[in-house]
Formats: C-alpha cells, structure tokens, sequence
C-alpha cells in the first residue's frame, strides 16, 4: 500500500489513524455485530456516535449553550438557500463577496429577497480580502455573509467584518477546525465537512438559538428549516450516519493533538514552509497578497502555463497529488488542511526546489 500526498481542495486528506480505526471497526462496530453503515440511526449504539461528535465539538470550538448544532445534508450549496429561508425576515441581507463560494450564495440570496454585495474583491481576481471595518450595511439588513477561507483564491479573513450589529453569518467549510474561533461573534457558523472534517455528505451548522424560529419565508420545505432539525437533534430524517461517524473520529483525533490552539501553530507552522519558499522562489510565485493570505489553501504559479502543466505532471509521477489549480485560476494549489502532514509540505518544497533548479 502506498499513500500519496493528496493536496486535494477537496474532498481531501483525513487522518490515516482515523481511517485505519474505521477499517477495523467496519465488519462489526463496536461488538455491535454491524458496521455503522448498517445500523439504524435510531439505535443506542448509533445515538452514543451522533451525541459524542457533538459535545467533541462544542469542546473543540468552546460552543456556548445557546449555540446548537446541526449535522445536515446537501453541501455547503444547501446552506446557500438555507441561509436566506431562515433568516430573510426583512428579505434584506449584505454579502461580502471575495471569491466563487461567497458569490454563489450571494446569487441564491438574490432569489429571496435583496443581497447587497457590499464589498467585493473581484477587481483583482479575489486575491486579497477587502477593507470590512466600515461598510455601508443597509440598517434593516438580516445579516451579513462572508466566506471566510476562500478555498479557491487562497484567502482568509483575519478580521471578522465590522457587520454594525448585525448577525454574522460565515461558510467556513475550508477552515473548520483549523484554528480557535470566538463562536459568540457569529450567529451562524457553517461548513461542509469535506475539506476539513470527514466525508462529503455532512454539512455542520453551528446556529444561534434566537435564529431558529418558525418564522421563515413562505414555502420553505421542511426539511431545510432549521427548527426542525434542532427540534429533532439532527434527526428528523435519516442524518448521513456513516459521514457523521468518521467526523466524530476526527474530532476525537483534533482532541488528541492538543484542540485548535495547538492545530493553528502546527497550521502556521506548516504553511510557513511553503510559503516562505515562494516568497524567495525566482520561479513560483504566490498569487495573494501576503496579509490575506490562507493557512489552508496556498495557490501559486510559474508565470508560464507549459512550465504549470509540466510541473503538475511531475509532481503527479513523485507522488504529490491534486496539485491543479481550480479550473477558473488555473496554476497550482496546494490544500494543506489539518491532516496533512508538515513532511507532505517539506517533500513538496525540496520536490518545488529541484523542479526550479532543472528548469532556470
Ligand atoms: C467547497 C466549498 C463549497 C461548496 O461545497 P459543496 O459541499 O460542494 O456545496 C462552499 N464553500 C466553500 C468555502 C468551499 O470550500
């Protein structure tokens, strides 16, 4: 068996100690008899997984009592729509649009009432997080949106917004978990759990309780009102079990490497590896301005697209995977999230250095 350096956007790199406990859990959980994928989400065995991975988290991230938490369904694309349903009462909301993500939900919005785009960073192909420390919110906003890592792009918000108030609403499916966050400064929190986390097919929502209300916008299938899945702990319907099961792995592993202010050092630590090469590279470049830049998702070019492709095909063929920029940047990125190995990074850069001195 020989694992790659999977630097995937996502789905990506998981723990290879949670994967290989939930190899040997497969055929019989837990002296269950069954694998988690078999059992019945109503059953005692599987009620103590989906209740462990929640307070795991409430440690993690230190949620207060009035903050539930929400395993769903649907990507963070689900969250698009969920947002505006639930929290549309004046069907005005303020987006702050720094890449694809955030201007995706900001187009969903638009179907349920007025999204104002009240910043944006598109001016300069996302490669910098705008100004937030006074916006023009619009006094009857809902709430203000922002995509916290721009998973594309390479960005990350070091400071929330200055949202004059109002309810703080952050997709931070490509960030999760990757460092401390103050979860009192929003009232939701939301990521898709592919990048960070587990498996895609769960989406955590970490949402004030003042928010989940029975009064949505008119047609709101019951499925995406967030009353219902808090009235039911995320079991109003069938939750993605299996999907659930590796998070809550993965929590306890988080757990076992300090928490999240021990992550975020191992984090800077390791990003400091790349990006300290790129800033002294006569060959790659970094395309972010270095005050924004990810701790996550780190993209770069060679200035020349024969010399990007030759490179992600030699990268490929030494075992450092997924290196492809997303199609609407093109280049190279490296997502190196909270599993991947500081070696996978420091192989990368002496594989970047050889690469450099071959090709001057
Ligand atoms: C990947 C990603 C999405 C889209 O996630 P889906 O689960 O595919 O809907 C949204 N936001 C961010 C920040 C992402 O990284």
């Amino acid at each position: 068996m020989a694992r790659v350096y999977n630097f995937s956007a996502g789905p990506a790199v998981l723990p290879e100690e949670v994967l290989k406990e939930a190899a040997a859990e497969m055929l019989d959980y837990q002296g269950s008899g069954m694998s988690v994928m078999e059992m019945s989400h109503r059953s005692k065995v599987y009620d103590k997984i989906i209740k462990d991975a929640e307070q795991d988290l409430r440690d993690l991230l230190n949620i207060p009592d009035n903050y539930k938490v929400l395993f769903l369904q649907g990507g963070a694309h689900m969250m698009f729509a969920q947002v505006p349903l639930n929290l549309m009462k004046n069907k005005k909301a303020a987006y702050i649009v720094t890449g694809q993500w955030a201007k995706r939900a900001h187009k969903e919005a638009g179907m349920y009432g007025e999204a104002i785009k009240v910043a944006s960073s598109e001016d300069k192909t996302f490669s910098y997080i705008p100004d937030c420390s006074d916006l023009d919110i619009p006094e009857d906003a809902d709430y203000v949106y922002i995509c916290e890592n721009n998973t594309i792009y390479g960005t990350k918000f070091k400071e929330l917004p200055n949202t004059k108030g109002k309810v703080l609403v952050s997709d931070v499916s490509s960030c999760f978990l990757s460092e401390p966050m103050d979860v009192t400064k929003y009232g939701v929190i939301y990521g898709g759990a592919q990048k960070n986390i587990g498996p895609a097919g769960v989406v955590i929502a970490i949402i004030r309780e003042d928010l989940i209300t029975e009064d949505v916008l008119p047609g709101t299938p019951t499925m995406l009102k967030w009353k219902t899945q808090a009235d039911a702990d995320s079991l109003y319907n069938t939750p993605p079990c299996y999907g659930i099961y590796i998070c809550g792995k993965v929590f306890k592993w988080l757990k076992k490497q300090g928490g999240l202010a021990a992550m975020k050092e191992y984090n800077e630590k390791k990003a400091a590896v790349l990006y300290d090469f790129l800033d002294q590279s006569k060959l790659f470049k970094g395309t972010v301005e270095p005050a924004s830049r990810s701790l996550m998702n780190v993209p770069f070019v060679t200035g020349s697209d024969e010399l990007d492709a030759k490179f992600i095909k030699e990268a490929t063929e030494a075992g450092f995977v997924n290196l492809k920029g997303h199609r609407s940047v093109g280049g190279m990125r490296a997502s190196i999230y909270n599993a991947m190995p500081i070696e996978g990074v420091e192989k990368l850069v002496a594989f970047m250095k050889k690469f450099e001195e071959e090709n001057a």
